[in-house]
Formats: structure tokens, sequence, C-alpha cells
């Protein structure tokens, strides 16, 4: 059995056991959110027409070049949605809306403001450019253009998929996910506190993230410390799930059960312990092709666990391309102690940009320090005491095309 394992290799281990979940046919409303499993072509250019960028009054730019003013007859009017019936030719001008395709013979569009209307014909000023207000053929979306698979289908996407008439796409199923919560003092949300108890809130905490990263949740009903009872929902749960997370029981306590029901259904086991602070007693194992981590139990350690451990593994099963969150150098709003406890401390944080990326920490206790925070700040093992404006690294949480 590995024991304690260096973060990024932990996660490389869990990324190399980690498989894509198969795809499927959905309707593109119902694919929306989640993630492209094939590339898709753009078929049609957008516009497949010359279209009229303004409402305003096709014209022949030939007829307008070296004069101050001309007069055209207006000889049809033209909604979008409809092709003219008449040719512009030389002396007339045909009157059409923002949309409308080009008539035959026109060029040009000049916008309704700068034209005076005389009995049935239009006063416009002279010298308009060929081409002017007018919408090129592809020029919104060009034939040949790809939206690639490990895309999330998100407004932009949805836009370009309905223009191109695909009202079914090959998405990723979302990956189905065990939340089991482990622990003789935790309550259920519906009871009053007693002595020595506390509401479990890790499950919560847990749906909420999953939902944020595109999974599909299932909490189980909270575990008593009691290893039989523990070992047999973990079997259950890989059955019928794709990842399966726990919280809590990973570490020296007396009832600390889990990590010894994990190991015991091991087909392999992948670590115990990360060097990471807060969140160390942390394992990983594989059963029949399914991945379990056993988070800490403690919430600010579970969460950490969570984005650093099962975020990855979340991402590869949901076939999205990038694995890993976004590190980026942030200048510091706060004085942070060194480091030299041999693993990479993190801490929540708030982080901003305007300009440059400012990052301040997430103060307060455990559950506090989780309102709020967007980022992390990491802090690797032998690092000096940082002061104000110092930069410093950040992991990006909650940004980007994760
Ligand atoms: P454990 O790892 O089981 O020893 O738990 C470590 C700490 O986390 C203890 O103080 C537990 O009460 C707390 N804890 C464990 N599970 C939960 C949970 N589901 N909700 C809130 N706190 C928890
Ligand atoms: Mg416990």
């Amino acid at each position: 059995m590995q024991t304690m394992l260096p973060l990024n290799e932990a996660q490389q281990l869990l990324l190399s056991k980690t498989k894509k979940i198969p795809s499927k046919q959905v309707d593109l409303l119902t694919g929306i959110g989640m993630i492209l499993a094939e590339d898709i072509a753009i078929r049609d250019a957008l516009p497949h027409f010359r279209r009229s960028a303004m409402d305003g009054y096709a014209v022949r730019s030939i007829d307008t070049i070296g004069k101050e003013k001309v007069s055209l007859r207006i000889i049809e009017e033209l909604p979008a949605g409809k092709v003219a019936i008449n040719q512009v030719e030389t002396g007339t001008c045909i009157m059409l809306m923002t949309g409308a395709p080009l008539p035959e013979g026109s060029d040009a569009v000049i916008k309704r403001e700068e034209v005076e209307i005389l009995d049935d014909s239009a006063i416009i000023p002279g010298n308009i450019p060929t081409g002017q207000n007018v919408d090129p053929i592809g020029c919104d979306l060009n034939v040949g253009d790809r939206l690639l698979q490990g895309t999330v289908v998100g407004p932009g996407e949805a836009a370009v998929l309905a223009s191109q008439g695909y009202a079914q796409i090959a998405v990723h199923v979302r990956p189905r996910i065990a939340i089991i919560t482990t622990g003789d003092e935790l309550l259920d949300i519906n009871a009053s506190l007693e002595p020595g108890k506390i509401r479990s809130s890790n499950g919560y905490m847990l749906y909420a993230a999953i939902k944020e990263s595109g999974g599909d949740p299932h909490i189980y009903p909270v575990l008593t410390d009691d290893f039989a009872a523990t070992k047999s929902i973990l079997i259950k749960a890989g059955m019928e799930n794709d990842l399966v997370l726990s919280t809590g029981g990973v570490s020296m306590g007396n009832y600390d059960f889990v990590r010894k029901a994990l190991l015991e259904i091991a087909d392999e086991s992948l670590f115990w312990k990360v060097q990471i602070k807060p969140g160390m007693p942390t394992v990983g194992i594989v059963r029949n092709g399914t991945i379990f981590l056993g988070l800490s139990g403690k919430p600010n350690g579970s969460l950490l666990n969570y984005y650093l451990l099962a975020c990855p593994v979340i991402a590869k099963l949901s076939g999205k391309r990038n694995h890993l969150f976004p590190k980026i150098l942030a200048k510091n709003e706060n004085n942070l102690p060194g480091n030299s406890t041999g693993r990479n401390i993190y801490y929540w944080a708030k982080a901003s940009y305007s300009g440059e990326w400012r990052v301040a920490l997430s103060e307060g206790g455990q559950l506090q320090s989780l309102m709020g925070y967007n980022a992390l700040i990491e802090i690797p093992t032998g690092s000096k005491p940082l002061q104000k404006n110092d930069n410093v690294n950040i992991i990006l949480l909650k940004d980007g095309n994760y």
C-alpha cells in the first residue's frame, strides 16, 4: 500500500485510473451545461445570404459616387424573411429591414435615419461605399469552423448549435457520484442539537460542490461509526456510481473505520495521506474500475480534498479537456507565515482582478472561511513568510471554462 504521496503524484495517479463515461444523444436543451462528446462541424454559413445590417434602403453604390445627394425611386418594401421580387436598377432603391437579404443589383444599405422621403423617392447622401451596412455571407459563422469535444455547452455554444440545426447532440453522461458521510456525532438536518452532537454538513457541502462541477450527486444516509455497515454501504455505492466519496473515519481515531473498510474492499489502493494541509488523511482506492475517495472528516479538509483530488477525476469522467484548475500568480493582501511542515498549505481565499490579480484570506473558523471563497492560496513547503503585496500562487476554483 502506498502511503503518503505529494499532491501532484496523487492527482496523476487518480487521473491514470479514471475512465471517461460513455456519451449519449440528447436534445439540445437537455445537453446544456453538459460536455460535448464529439466535434461538431459548422455546416451552414451564417448568414447564408448577403444580409442588411440596418433598417434602410438597398442601393447601388455606383449611383451615389461623385454626387452630393441622389434621389432614388422606392420600388419595393422588403421585410426580414422575404426575398425581393424586383432587382435594384439604376435610379431605384428598395426599402428593407434589418435581417432582410440584399436584393439583386444592390450592394449597399443606407440607414433610414439618413434618408429623406419625397413622394415615392428616397433622397440619400452621395458617396455610399459598396458593402456599407451589408453583412457578407459567413460573417457570423464560417463553414469549416468546429466546436470541439470536451467543450461545455454554454450560452454561446447553444446558440451556435441551434443556428446549425443540431436538435440532438452527443454529450458525456454526467458522472453519478455517491456521497457517504460517517460519524456517531452526526445528526440529521431536521434534528435538534444534543450534547456532543452536530448536524452533518459535509453531505450538503459536497452535494453543492458536485453540482458546481457538473456531476450528478447522490447522498446516502449518514452512517454511524460501524465497520460492517460502512463496508457494505461502500460496496453498494461502488456498484451504483461512477465515483464514491466518503467523509470522515480516515484518521487515527479508534472509531475511524472508513479507511479500514476501503482497504478491505480495494482491488488496488492508491494512497493514504497526501502532502497537503488541511486534509492530509485522505484515502484513494480502486474497486471494479471505480475510484473511491475517503475524504477528511473536517469540513475544510474535506472540501479541500474534494477540489484537489475529486475534481480532476470528475473533470475526466465528464469528458472535460482540462482536468486541473488554473494556477495563477496574484498579489497577496495579507501577511502569511512561512511553511516548513513538509506539506503544501492551502488557505481559502477571495481573489479578484482589476488590472492585476489580488487575493485576500477568507478569514474565520472552518465553516466561516468557506463563505464566499473563489480561490485557494497555495504555500508550498519550504516557503518563507509572505508580506502584503508579495506574489503568491493561487488556484482559481470558480472561474474559467473548467
Ligand atoms: P473524523 O475524520 O471522522 O475524525 O472527523 C473529523 C472531524 O470532522 C470531527 O470533528 C467530526 O465531527 C467532523 N465531521 C466529520 N463528518 C462531518 C460531517 N458530515 N459534517 C460536519 N462535520 C463532520
Ligand atoms: Mg468520525
